[in-house]
């Protein structure tokens, strides 16, 4: 490819697919991580409403425990009141001191089962509060996480049409492109991670970041033929930055 205006027209429709290359190339990036993002955000989801659930269960856990030990307790008090009844029936001082004996002995049990009621209750006093805190938590987790998986959808959603605009775009700029140069572009590209056209300023390539031999950059700067980096073979062409940002 020669002469000045052709290739100036050529150098601008490589620099237009380049960019709508690029623009595809993040799309199917997006279209790789997005789905992995949100099946993280739904794994941390499931955990969390798991964790809740396993606060729940404990709390309901030592509610049946707690009823278990009242019943309990409140066996023992009957079996002790009809006990204590007996010792006026007893006829011999050894059988007065059985019962004696048998009382004192329901007593400890009672005794235990009240001591192990208030550890219980304080056991679920404390849960209950850790329950509100956990819960608590999970609501906010649980909006930011509907709002951010509402997100990842919508984007997926738009990508492939998005992806689809682009590429009618890109082949219509590819056939204004001369065959031979398109095939060149697209060789240099496979070889680049998808990066065939680069700016070239003060001396650097912009795709690999070598400098450019002076002569070289001059050569780019007049732009009457085409210039290949001369460390990464990507198509060069110059861009006046300080221009650009001012
Ligand atoms: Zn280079």
């Amino acid at each position: 490819v020669k002469g000045g205006t052709f290739l100036k027209e050529s150098l601008s429709f490589l620099i237009e697919v380049q960019k709508i290359d690029s623009s595809i190339g993040r799309i199917y990036g997006k279209k790789k991580d997005l789905p992995e993002k949100l099946s993280e955000l739904q794994g941390a989801f499931a955990k969390a409403n798991n964790e809740l659930s396993e606060s729940r269960e404990k709390i309901d856990e030592l509610t049946g425990n707690h009823k278990e030990k009242e019943d309990s307790l409140k066996k023992g008090q009957e079996l002790l009141k009809k006990t204590k009844a007996r010792q006026f029936e007893v006829k011999t001082n050894k059988e007065y001191e059985a019962i004696l004996k048998e009382i004192e002995s329901i007593e400890e049990k009672n005794s235990q089962a009240e001591d192990q009621i208030i550890v219980l209750l304080d056991e679920i006093d404390r849960c209950r509060a850790a329950f509100v805190h956990t819960e608590k938590e999970f609501k906010e987790f649980q909006l930011r996480y509907e709002s951010d998986k509402k997100k990842i959808e919508d984007e997926l959603a738009t990508l492939d049409s998005e992806l689809q605009i682009l590429q009618e775009k890109s082949d219509v700029v590819r056939q204004k492109i001369d065959k031979a140069l398109l095939k060149k572009y697209e060789a240099i590209k496979g070889l680049n991670k998808g990066l065939a056209v680069v700016p070239a300023w003060k001396e650097v390539c912009q795709g690999c970041n070598m400098n450019i031999p002076p002569q070289l950059y001059n050569e780019l700067q007049k732009t009457v033929q085409l210039i290949t980096c001369p460390n990464c073979y990507r198509i060069l062409y110059w861009e006046d930055q300080n221009a650009e940002s001012h």
